[in-house]
């Protein structure tokens, strides 16, 4: 018997004795012993409810148990108390999941945070994206806006105020006669301004935004345009450069385009398609494919769901970040990944996390998200309290991750000199969620 394997052994012993004092001793010393189960998945936590042992499964719960796992008959804790008659267990057990690690997280009653990527200054009128009437009559309308698209860039110009700042170029219906009428140009309806009402009221008065997208020559299509006006080259860091509510169009319309540019046939039957609802809708040509029969996701545009998580240290005054080896030289973030099918964000986060880091996490709490049109992702950001603190990073996802105290945090959001990482840009969730963390608990 190993070292590690001796040790749960005494830990499991410990629980099935309800011996409080050795379980608190052990897990001063390995915290890894509240996570690991002996024979038949059980785990010790478990072995508490089995002998009726309620102050022993207190110090467990204390220290952030985890109450939702099961052993191999698939029972939690709770279940071994209700069978062996322990109600007042299984009353703990359904009270307190986690509830020490819990107020770890930092309180989420804030107002809604105006994130990059987030502002919606367009009402998107979906009921307006098969009225062919309406839709006419908005391109032809001089106020109407429209956004010029080549592979998935938007035509954009430098900022007058600031420098570094770029602004979406918007034309105008006379500008873009030709493209309109261009079977070569893909027309995506955005919305209308929320703001903006035409002065003139021969009509609804609503001022449209249309995205256009061309596979034509974008010199050729500049040649009488604004000559400081540019198709932007990478989509990060540029995108990252528009002002907030540009950012916030474009996370539309560039996430609807790049669809069009990944799913031009039917995934169905791969045959050819046709464009409906202004931009909204491919559907199938072929008669008789079971994609033109109910509701199919293959039919509209994909949004992927990407967890990205702040896992809070169980001290409450750490936090891990990692970083890629694509990351600019200092740089530490959230990490991240897809959420899988068939799981939730909770489900998806802690496997995210125990993949990359090897990391166990307790509980969860969502925060806030963001819309990441590179191409078509939504940040959902989280909080999350780890159970265990041993780093085993994965070589392929992550070059690095450590646990940074919340001095360290503050000294890279403000880019003090003493500094010792790289904070992720402001306009990114992960940054959100790295100050959120550090301004809920200043006050403490
Ligand atoms: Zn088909
Ligand atoms: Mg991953």
């Amino acid at each position: 018997m190993s070292v590690r394997d001796e040790l749960l052994q005494r830990f499991l012993d410990a629980a099935s004795r309800g011996d409080e004092e050795a379980l608190s001793l052990m897990l001063s010393q390995s915290r890894e012993l509240l996570v690991q189960r002996g024979e038949q998945g059980w785990s010790a936590l478990m072995l508490t409810a089995r002998n009726g042992h309620y102050d022993a499964a207190r110090v467990l719960l204390s220290n952030g148990c985890d109450t939702s796992v099961t052993n191999r008959s698939g029972q939690t804790a709770r279940d071994v108390a209700l069978f062996w008659g322990h109600r007042h267990i299984a009353r703990l057990l359904t009270s307190s999941p986690g509830h020490h690690l819990r107020q770890l997280l930092p309180s989420t009653d804030t107002e809604e945070p105006d994130i990059h990527f987030n502002r919606e200054i367009l009402d998107r009128m979906s009921d307006r994206r098969s009225d062919g009437e309406w839709l006419a009559s908005r391109r032809a309308s001089p106020e109407t806006v429209f956004l010029l698209f080549h592979a998935l860039s938007p035509l954009v110009r430098s900022g007058a105020e600031r420098e570094e700042q770029i602004k979406l170029c918007k034309l105008r219906s006379a500008a873009v006669q030709e493209l309109l009428t261009s079977s070569r140009t893909l027309e995506v309806f955005l919305g209308v301004d929320k703001q903006q009402q035409q002065q003139d009221d021969d009509d609804d008065g609503m001022v449209a935004w249309f995205a256009l997208s061309t596979e034509d020559d974008p010199t050729q299509l500049l040649k009488d345009k604004d000559p400081s006006s540019f198709f932007l080259q990478e989509a990060m860091p540029g995108l990252l450069r528009l002002s907030d509510d540009d950012a916030g169009v474009v996370a539309q319309a560039r996430s609807v385009l790049a669809w069009h540019s990944r799913y031009r046939f039917c995934p169905t039957c791969g045959g050819d398609t046709k464009v409906e609802e202004a931009g909204y809708k491919r559907t199938c040509l072929r008669a008789g494919c079971r994609s033109l029969q109910g509701v199919h996701n293959t039919c509209y545009p994909r949004v992927d769901p990407v967890v990205i998580m702040l896992v809070l240290h169980p001290d409450g005054k750490q936090c891990m970040l990692g970083r890629k080896k694509i990351f600019p030289p200092g740089m530490f973030s959230c990490l991240a990944g897809f959420v899988e099918p068939g799981e939730t964000l909770e489900a998806a986060v802690r496997r995210e996390v125990q993949e990359e880091s090897g990391v166990q996490v307790g509980p969860v709490q969502y925060l806030s998200s963001q819309a990441w049109p590179m191409p078509s992702c939504l940040m959902i950001g989280c909080h999350c309290v780890a159970v265990t603190t041993d780093i085993k990073v994965d070589q392929n996802e992550i070059e690095e991750a450590r646990w940074f105290t919340r001095q360290q945090v503050m000294d890279a959001l403000v880019k003090d000199k003493r500094a010792v990482f790289i904070m992720p840009p402001r306009q990114a969730i992960a940054h959100y969620l790295l100050k959120h963390w550090i301004g809920c608990n200043a006050n403490l």
